[in-house]
């Protein structure tokens, strides 16, 4: 199969709703990361993307409209506090868990009663779900396991030959996937994002619980099916490394000054001061900076030829706690406290 790149405009956008209305994948960018989409209510058409992905069948799809007026499509149910959520924070980075509805396949939600639902803020993903006229299931468009694609190019890397389209939309302003939480039972946040559930308690007026601890890794039944497999691993082997800039330098010199293909991952400024070539994925104790540079970040070490990774730790909160969850899963929970 030939991919084409295509940049977003109108007539790409018009490609791209005829070819997901036949049935066919097609890479397209939103402001988290770039996702593989498909037409949300057809069994097939969302085979083709577990196939073209290598994901696991178990690992449900997050379902993408462009208007409220297409939730009955997707959804049987939607609560009070659904409504407070989509008030507060869409269009835009937040993925809603509730009971599907009985048009979406079981091969989208993989088997569950629920399904996750977005209204992204990104005008190109809206563009094409308006003009397929469809909800749009679609996780992120890198082959299963590998760091979300957060450029058209990154995709191209994994998807060329195994898609027939990407439309090309500039970099994903995000750069990290939605918060996805739960509404079945107490709120919880099922996987951090650029929401925080310090945003979501105070909109619901109530604690909100988080679900993404290591512990769920490798289990057989976590809260959300994705908590158990490895994700957004780089083919270096990356350990991360918790302490302060000073410690990592000390680290670095005792253990990696000598390794042939090591390098670090630090925060930009850092480089010079480090005994190995150094890369930065965003600005110190800016964690949206981070997560907007992270997964562009990994992929270049890959490119470069990066055997072994030494990565800084951001801080936790807020937004950090996106950054540091998406990098312990990429490390599979490789972290050494200084
Ligand atoms: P991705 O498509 O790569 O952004 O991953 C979507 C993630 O959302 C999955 O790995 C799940 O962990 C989570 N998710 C999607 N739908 C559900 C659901 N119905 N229940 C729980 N978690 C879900
Ligand atoms: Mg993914």
């Amino acid at each position: 199969m030939t991919t084409e790149i295509l940049p977003a405009g109108e007539k790409a956008v018009a490609l791209a709703a005829q070819l997901l209305r036949a049935g066919q994948p097609v890479a397209i960018p939103t402001e988290t990361v770039y996702g593989l989409a498909a037409n949300a209510l057809d069994a097939e058409a969302a085979a083709r993307v577990f196939e073209a992905k290598g994901r696991p069948k178990d690992n449900p799809m997050i379902v993408h409209i462009d208007m409220l007026d297409r939730l009955p499509q997707v959804v049987s149910a939607f609560p009070r506090e659904a409504q407070l959520l989509a008030d507060a924070f869409w269009p835009g980075p937040l993925t809603l868990v509730l009971p599907k509805a009985a048009g979406i396949p079981d091969a989208v939600s993989a088997g569950l009663a629920t399904v996750g639902v977005r209204l992204p803020a990104h005008r190109a993903t809206r563009a094409v779900i308006a003009a397929a006229g469809l909800p749009l299931a679609a996780p992120s468009a890198n082959r299963s396991g590998r760091p979300s694609p957060t450029s058209a190019r990154h995709v191209w890397h994994d998807m060329a030959g195994r898609i027939p389209l990407i439309l090309d939309g500039g970099d994903c302003p995000v750069g990290v996937e939605s918060t996805v939480v739960s509404l079945a039972g107490g709120p919880t946040v099922l996987r951090p994002g650029f929401v925080t559930a310090e945003e979501i308690a105070a909109v619901l007026d109530r604690p909100v619980a988080t679900a993404d601890g290591a512990h769920y890794a490798h289990t057989q039944a976590p809260p959300s099916p994705g908590m158990k497999y490895r994700h957004y691993a780089p083919e270096a082997e990356l350990l991360l490394l918790d302490g302060t800039l000073e410690q990592f330098i000390h680290y670095l010199q005792e253990n990696a000054a000598e390794k042939p293909g090591a390098c670090a991952l630090c925060f930009a400024g850092e480089e010079a001061r480090l005994p190995l070539p150094a890369l930065a994925y965003g600005q110190a104790g800016e964690a949206a900076s981070q997560a907007a540079g992270l997964y562009a970040a990994l992929r270049r070490l890959d490119a470069e030829g990066a055997k072994y990774i030494y990565a800084r730790m951001p801080a936790g909160g807020g937004v950090g706690q996106a950054v540091r969850n998406r990098l312990l899963r990429a490390a599979d929970f490789n972290v050494i406290s200084l």
